[in-house]
């Protein structure tokens, strides 16, 4: 017998009507490329999300079809976000720190028709955009008087586009399964992939990531969403915050220390989130200049760090510096992204600092929703013991099925979808990611975790970042290399750095060789580029002087 319950579609214009309905006078903040405040409601992105939805359909796009944006945060990506998809259409969010080659392929791959993007990104698309056979026209997130001269054929102005349009105009009927957002792997190697989202995916996902063990989002908190809209949807805050009314804050393409402080103070943020490096930089930055900041003004409580492993001392200062909490939080493209958060549970409470810590530098717990599971290499499933480590599946009603335009699912028969990062589950339920599958240094045959080395080496007071990589060694298969780039003035010795790794981690772990480096090469979602370290530094010890030890 059926149940006899409703079966309203789960759609993101629902959610956006939610926000407009309710909490109508809310903030949307935007800082714009020239370093300018755009205040916004809530109701106004409706409206203007309901005009675009309308003009959209005017320029002849039609339901299923991509459009692209090449965009920072801000209101007006905001509004494309729920104009596109109240379109019908799908929105394309294309990452533009990619090279222009992936750029090219993810654009053609997916046809997109327009592609919406802000004016800085002009000169980036102009070499290969006309080749593109999909494109029919490119419209400019700017005011008129904002618009540059370009080569770009069939260039609009994004408030020109709407301003025909009604602020009532009608979202366009579609399904809950139809598809919402496209967002393609940064993938390290080979092709991109596409990853389809539908409107149910996008709104199951917000439900669990605004509740309280997710990232307790609530209409009390001002959010400043670090995280690029081009990542992941922005790791579904969009929805989120406007699912309960949070105060949005989308402060554009300055992300250095000083910036974000500015308007974490300026506008009262209670909620953050953002990968590690983007932390790195600002807990820097406070460091600096603690002393002429005043820092029991801020109103920051807690902030969401994912994206790579976060590490313990960012964990450590961010509490000690500004009593801030931190939730580690594991997920991916394929995750929508949010899979595990680390918020604590009830016997968390009585832990001193030091243990809670390591609570906290774990990936935390499934949501609701999330299976997870880890298997051997003949892909047996492990126990939940704290101890067994092994490749990381995944299933849930926000996880990847089939990749845009592949022939096959990206599942086995049972649902599960193998992530490639290798991992730990402990009896309690909290994840620990202990690597990527491809990083794990097999050293004479037992695994090293170049992640838990990573994290003990950024303790190191004069290290401000570290890589680990495997490099094929004469004798033990692959050894550990160590590569850190200094703290501001500091010159770290390389006998010092081990022998203050030599008290943290096993003696068979010590890196053989220490080099530090001015900075290291990041993927354009701030991930350490370890396959272009592998590469430099491939001969490294195998080199005869070495191989004599
Ligand atoms: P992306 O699809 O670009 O979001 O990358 C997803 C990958 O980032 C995951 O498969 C992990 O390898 C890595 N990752 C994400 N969050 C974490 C985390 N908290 N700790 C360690 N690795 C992470």
């Amino acid at each position: 017998m059926l149940g006899l319950m409703q079966d309203t579609p789960l759609l993101l214009s629902s959610v956006i009507d939610y926000a407009a309905r309710y909490h109508g006078g809310v903030e949307v903040v935007s800082k714009t490329e020239a370093g300018r405040i755009e205040r916004s409601t809530y109701a106004a992105v409706a409206k203007r999300a309901r005009r675009l939805a309308a003009a959209l359909r005017g320029l002849g796009v039609q339901p299923g079809e991509r459009v692209a944006s090449l965009a920072v945060n801000s209101a007006r990506h905001l509004e494309l976000y729920y104009g596109a998809t109240g379109a019908g259409a799908i929105l394309n969010t294309v990452n533009p720190r990619l090279f222009p080659e992936q750029i090219a392929y993810i654009l053609e791959h997916a046809e997109n028709r327009l592609v919406f993007l802000d004016p800085a990104f002009v000169a980036l698309l102009e070499p290969f955009a006309g080749q593109i056979p999909s494109i029919q026209g490119f419209v400019l997130l700017c005011e008129r008087e904002a618009m540059p001269k370009s080569s770009l054929a069939n260039l609009m102005c994004f408030e020109d586009l709407i301003d025909a349009q009604a602020d009532d105009a009608p979202w366009t009927p579609v399904g809950e399964r139809d598809g919402a957002i496209l967002c393609y792997t940064s993938g390290t190697t080979g092709s991109p992939k596409g990853v389809l989202y539908s409107h149910r995916s996008l709104v199951l996902h917000a439900f669990c990531a605004t509740a309280a063990d997710g990232m307790g989002l609530s209409s009390r908190d001002s959010v400043l969403l670090v995280t690029p809209l081009f990542h992941v949807n922005a790791w579904g805050v969009p929805f989120s915050a406007a699912m309960c009314g949070a105060k949005l804050v989308l402060p554009g393409a300055a992300l250095d220390g000083e910036s974000l402080y500015n308007l974490l103070r300026d506008e009262a943020c209670t909620f953050s989130l953002g990968v590690p490096t983007v932390w790195l930089g600002f807990l820097d930055f406070i460091s600096a200049h603690g002393e002429r900041l005043s820092l029991s003004s801020l109103a920051l409580e807690r902030v969401l760090v994912g994206g790579s492993a976060a590490p313990r001392a960012l964990i450590e200062k961010f509490d000690w510096l500004l009593g801030v909490y931190v939730i580690h939080a594991w997920g991916m493209t394929e995750t929508s992204p949010l899979a595990t958060i680390g918020t604590p549970l009830p016997e968390h409470a009585k832990l001193e600092r030091q243990a809670r810590y390591d609570i906290q530098s774990r990936q935390g717990r499934a949501i609701y929703g999330v299976e997870l599971r880890i298997i051997d290499e003949a892909g047996l499933e492990l126990p939940a013991d704290g101890v067994a480590t092994g490749e990381l599946q995944v299933r849930g009603p926000w996880v990847l099925r089939q990749y845009f335009k592949a022939d096959e699912p990206a599942v086995d028969a049972d649902g599960w979808f193998t992530t490639g990062d290798v991992a730990r589950l402990l009896p309690d339920g909290f994840l620990q990611i202990t690597d990527r599958s491809k990083d794990v240094i097999k050293s004479g045959g037992e695994w090293i975790s170049s992640i838990d080395l990573e994290n003990a080496a950024v303790a190191h007071p004069e290290i401000r970042e570290a890589a680990v990589i495997g490099v094929p060694h004469p004798k033990w298969q692959e050894r550990p290399l160590l590569l850190v780039v200094p703290r501001p003035g500091a010159a770290p010795a390389k006998e010092d750095i081990l022998r203050f790794l030599a008290n943290r981690v096993a003696r068979w772990w010590l890196p053989d060789d220490v080099i530090v480096v001015p900075e290291l090469p990041h993927t354009a979602t701030g991930k350490l580029l370890k396959t272009a370290l592998r590469e430099t530094y491939r001969d490294h010890l195998s080199r005869a002087d070495i191989e004599a030890n």
